[in-house]
């Protein structure tokens, strides 16, 4: 049995679904608060699942042709200022050095919140021609944005990401490419973190500042609430135009270019969090677990366990699994607890017994189901396990989101529904702002995306009864 000690202090998430986050993310070691409101310390535990998702990223990227590289950190005010509506859009959230040592700047610098207007302002030096073009950049790094609510992960002040940053000849090119990176991030977040998502389009009201396309993907959350996880931006040529970023065509005129951003932050944790984890705490998606096996000694002062252990560990190691023995003091109840709490995917009991009988006992984490395995074919079967629960976990999360989303043909359904069951809502939409304002003021519903894949529910607007253009995915979001 699972030590209780350990497990009590989780609230459970039916009782009081922000408490139990919390409670995760501090009973999993995953991050601590510092000493500013909204800056938190990443964890090593909370870190390793960072560099998981890092790894899966970066690859995809650079299989694409994406290179990697550093920006500087602070922006002077003056080019933050170069293209208005961006500068309009972060204003608000920009923190900002206006001291060198015990010298006042001249001018002030701005701690990048994205970093759009350094690329730009890389890139108007080095394309020249239609033979620089495309440029194909990505960062991995912190940005600071002064939000007004924070919670560990899921908003911050200060996040890590990365954001990527190319520049195209032509508007089509940068249009696959945005396309290109939001179906990356799709597939990481539905292959390795087994998180379903919505992809589509952002309304006007909610694009990013100087963007002419925003596309996002979308998650619901065990509370029903909505997580927008990543965005893929097409600036067109606005940028550009901007910045001077100009190229000499084979025709030999000068035309701007056409540029793209997308980024994914930390806050990927924060939904893997919320889709997977259980009263027991955190549980990992295996093929994004840092630890995918823990292996807990029964009786280990016993001769023989130890070693055992030990040696098992490395034939798992040798088939390329993540393993790790627990082989401290504690009771073998209170690491069983402990490996729940972090959400490590298999369990592993080896005791004397099992030793006698040439097997050891697997334990999943996502359903409990308890195997009894025999050691020869103990790698196999570990894959086996690992698979299955990576498949379970999805279609779990898929199944739930699919549950959760219901149609509305009016105001009354809509809201009703979302009051009912939180979740998304699928309903018309004309395309005016006014309506999207309206929903928010009345009942703090947003818009959060114009799915891809579009269906007519009705023939009218779910606000306003008017000519219907576009079906939307509405609900409220964290
Ligand atoms: P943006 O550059 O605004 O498109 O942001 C890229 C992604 O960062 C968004 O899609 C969010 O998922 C995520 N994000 C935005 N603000 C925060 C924040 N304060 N903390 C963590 N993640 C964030
Ligand atoms: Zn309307």
């Amino acid at each position: 049995m699972a030590d209780k000690k350990l497990v009590e202090q989780i609230t459970s998430r039916e009782e009081d679904f922000a408490q139990w986050y919390t409670d995760v993310v501090k009973k999993a070691e995953l991050t601590d608060y510092s000493s500013v409101k909204g800056f938190m310390v990443i964890r090593p535990a909370g870190y390793a699942i960072w560099e998981r998702i890092q790894y899966e990223l970066d690859t995809r990227f650079k299989a694409t042709g994406v290179q990697n590289c550093a920006m500087p950190l602070l922006i002077p005010q003056s080019l933050l200022e170069k293209e208005s509506e961006h500068v309009e859009g972060f204003a608000p959230e920009v923190a900002w050095v206006s001291y060198g040592g015990s010298k006042r700047l001249e001018e002030r610098l701005c701690v990048r919140p994205t970093s759009e207007v350094l690329f730009c302002d890389y890139y108007s030096k080095v394309v020249k021609s239609y033979r620089d073009l495309p440029q194909l950049l990505n960062q991995w790094c912190s940005v600071v944005r002064w939000e007004k609510t924070t919670r560990p992960f899921l908003r911050t002040r200060e996040f890590l990401w990365q954001e990527g940053h190319t520049v195209h000849a032509t508007a089509e090119e940068a249009e696959e490419r945005t396309l290109l990176m939001l179906n990356i991030y799709a597939d990481v977040l539905e292959n390795e973190l087994a998180i379903p998502v919505v992809k589509g389009r952002k309304t006007d009201k909610e694009k990013f500042a100087g963007a002419i396309a925003t596309y996002t993907v979308e998650a619901l959350m065990h509370d029903g609430q909505a997580l927008q996880c990543a965005t893929s931006h097409n600036f067109g040529d606005g940028f550009a135009k901007a910045f001077d970023v100009q190229y000499l065509s084979k025709e030999n005129k000068i035309e701007a270019v056409h540029q793209t951003s997308w980024g994914i932050t930390t806050r990927t944790i924060g939904a893997l969090i919320m889709v997977h984890g259980d009263d027991s705490g955190l549980v990992i998606p295996p093929r994004i677990a840092p630890v995918q096996v823990v292996i807990v000694p029964i009786q280990q002062n016993k001769e023989g366990v130890l070693d055992k252990a030990y040696a098992l560990k490395d034939e798992l190691l040798k088939a390329g699994i993540r393993v790790k023995v627990d082989d401290s003091d504690k009771t073998p109840g209170f690491k069983f607890a402990d490996g729940e709490v972090r959400g490590i995917p298999l369990r592993l009991e080896i005791g004397p017994k099992d030793i006698e009988k040439d097997q050891a006992v697997l334990v999943r984490r996502d359903n409990r189901e308890k195997i009894v395995a025999e050691l020869s074919g103990l790698t196999v079967e570990v894959e086996k396990l690992l698979k299955a629960m990576q498949k379970d976990m999805y279609d779990r999360a898929l199944a739930f989101q699919k549950e959760r989303t219901t149609d509305a043909k009016n105001l009354d359904e809509l809201v009703a529904s979302l009051d009912k069951k939180p979740g998304f809502v699928r309903a018309m939409w004309c395309g005016c702002r006014d309506c999207e304002d309206k929903l928010k003021e009345y009942s703090g519903i947003t818009s959060r995306c114009i799915p891809m894949e579009q269906e007519e529910i009705s023939d009218s607007c779910v606000v306003c009864g008017k000519k219907a253009t576009k079906m939307v995915y509405w609900g409220r979001a964290y």
